[in-house]
């Protein structure tokens, strides 16, 4: 299984991928996860990406395009894998085609996760996110059982620094102008699958799943 989550941001892209994950055996790439681990650990890379990702930028192709050829090479990817936020742009896309050619493997399916607006900025204004082991929250929607401590490993719960409004606004113009026109490039190429997920974490898994089981490894 070979496949890109696309989308913008807050659709649940991410959610979904840990239950794909879970589900299928297949390794998860999710580029603002790397991002956020090297900001972390004050890696080089993530002194670079930080100031992009704060203010909701998209952070360089050729920062994020070798990071993902790193994870593409690494043997948990033998499965398959999801990628979760990447690619987010043309240039990213032509990338990570030429990537698998060399491996002489090819993408299965482009899901293109479908969320109105208005609940996007819901969805993400409210988002918490426990910065130890990155599960995330919602101050409505997915209440932890302790108020604002993390259900898994009792971390107190942080907003994200591109949680905030004016980032939010950033990142889905950012989207609009810069990752939406891959789904004309997919759709060209006969890869995209046009998913609505506006609905539950669960109805929204159960859809997905019976359309990714096709490209289970047998
Ligand atoms: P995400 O968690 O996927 O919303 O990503 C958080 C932030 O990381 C984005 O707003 C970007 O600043 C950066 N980022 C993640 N993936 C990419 C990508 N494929 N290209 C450029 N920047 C990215």
């Amino acid at each position: 299984m070979r496949v890109v989550f696309l989308g913008a941001p807050g659709v649940g892209k991410g959610t979904q991928a840990d239950r794909i994950v879970a589900q299928f055996l297949v390794a998860k790439i999710s580029t603002g996860d790397l991002l956020r681990e090297a900001v972390r650990n004050r890696t080089p890379l993530g002194l670079e990406a930080k100031s992009y990702m704060d203010q909701g930028n998209l952070v360089p192709d050729s920062v994020v395009i070798g990071l993902v050829q790193e994870k593409l090479s690494d043997s948990s990817c033998a499965n398959g894998f999801v990628l979760d936020g990447f690619p987010r742009t043309v240039p990213q896309a032509e990338a990570l085609g030429t990537v698998l050619k060399s491996k002489g493997v090819a993408l299965d399916r482009v899901v293109n996760f479908q969320v109105p607006r208005e609940d996007v900025v819901r969805r993400l204004s409210g988002r918490r996110s426990c910065p130890k082991c990155q599960a995330t929250f919602h101050v409505d929607f997915a209440q932890p059982k302790v108020d604002g401590a993390c259900d898994r490993c009792g971390e107190p719960l942080v907003q994200r620094s591109d949680d905030r409004r004016e980032a939010i606004e950033m990142r889905l113009k950012v989207y609009d102008e810069q990752t939406a026109p891959l789904v004309h490039y997919y759709d060209e190429r006969k890869l995209l699958f046009p998913m609505d997920a506006s609905g539950a974490v669960d109805v929204v898994f159960r859809h997905l799943s019976q359309e990714l089981a096709t490209y289970q490894a047998i």
